[in-house]
């Protein structure tokens, strides 16, 4: 189901609340069922809709609500609340120190949209008035450089690689070294990924993590992955530190809620989201306005 498809559903659940002509328990565990299931069909994990039914459940007691307040208002506000932590997970932005060098690292699957997000994010910073680079440490996937090569021109950006090395920790380290030598505010690191997970693509992170050791390291996923979002997100949580978060390919009929398990899977916040595939198509993201877009 896409994100909009979403929004319509947990809006008509919504209303069917507006529309009871009572408000008791019955009420309230039918609105939960109608939520869970849009939720479900959205690709959200079931533990997480099992989590948000309680809430909703303990802030929502019936019985304690003086007479004369608006029920449904009330319980409006709550699934609102609930809605919002399930794309907020509380935690603090991370963000870069003007003057000194920032390492970020992009981590992701093959295909999940890392190193057109990168570009994004060095051009978004550079437009800021901050000095951008961006290091490929992709030595895997053949191509991988001349696509860094050629998006960091669009941008006028400037970059490093190596048409030789085939070791990513040693390119990585020595774009990070080189970057930093010259005062480069936020340095950005693009890694290789792979079509499914394995053990070697993450020992390959660790080992750029524990080479470059960056200040934030971003997971990039698909906004389409699906049920699978969960899983992918705590692999890549347990071998590396994960901070943020970039859900990419928003503008497609994508699903959107597997992204949404990826937050609670990390318990990282969604930073941006990947709009199209144009340098410009990244935007802040930001929970309260996501949740009011999707129920319209
Ligand atoms: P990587 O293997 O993770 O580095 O993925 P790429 O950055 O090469 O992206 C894979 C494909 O997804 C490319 O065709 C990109 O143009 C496309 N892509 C990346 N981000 C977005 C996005 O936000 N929206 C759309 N529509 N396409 C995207």
């Amino acid at each position: 189901m896409v994100l909009a498809e979403l929004g319509n559903q947990l809006s008509a659940a919504l209303r069917n609340l507006n529309e009871s002509t009572i408000v008791n328990e019955d009420t309230i565990n039918t609105l939960l069922k109608e939520i869970g299931n849009a939720l479900s069909k959205s690709d959200v994990s079931m533990s997480l809709i099992i989590q948000m039914r309680k809430n909703i459940k303990e802030k929502v007691k019936l019985d304690q609500i003086a007479a004369g307040l608006n029920k449904r208002k009330i319980i409006r506000k709550v699934v609102f609340e609930e809605l919002i932590r399930l794309v907020d997970p509380g935690v603090p932005l991370w963000k870069p120190v003007k003057g000194k060098s920032n390492v970020v690292m992009f981590v992701g699957l093959q295909g999940a949209g890392k190193t057109t997000s990168v570009t994004k994010l060095a051009y978004y910073y550079k437009k800021k008035g901050w000095s951008t680079a961006i290091v490929c440490a992709d030595t895997f996937r053949a191509g991988a450089f001349d696509q860094v090569r050629h998006n960091a021109a669009k941008g006028k950006i400037q970059y490093y690689g190596s048409d030789t090395e085939k070791d990513p920790v040693v390119v990585a380290k020595a774009g990070v070294d080189i970057f930093k030598k010259e005062g480069t505010e936020i340095i950005i690191v693009d890694t290789s990924g792979r079509h499914k997970q394995d053990s070697e693509l993450f020992e390959e992170m660790k080992q750029i993590e524990t080479a470059v050791k960056p200040d934030n390291v971003i997971f990039v996923m698909d906004s389409s992955i699906g049920q699978a979002a969960y899983e992918q997100a705590t692999a890549f949580k347990n071998s590396v530190k994960v901070g943020s978060i970039i859900i990419t390919k928003m503008d497609g009929n994508s699903k959107g809620g597997g992204a949404l398990s990826g937050i609670a899977a990390t318990g990282s916040p969604i930073i941006f989201i990947g709009t199209g595939e144009h340098l410009t198509d990244l935007d802040l993201f930001d929970p309260e306005t996501f949740v009011n877009k999707l129920l319209g």
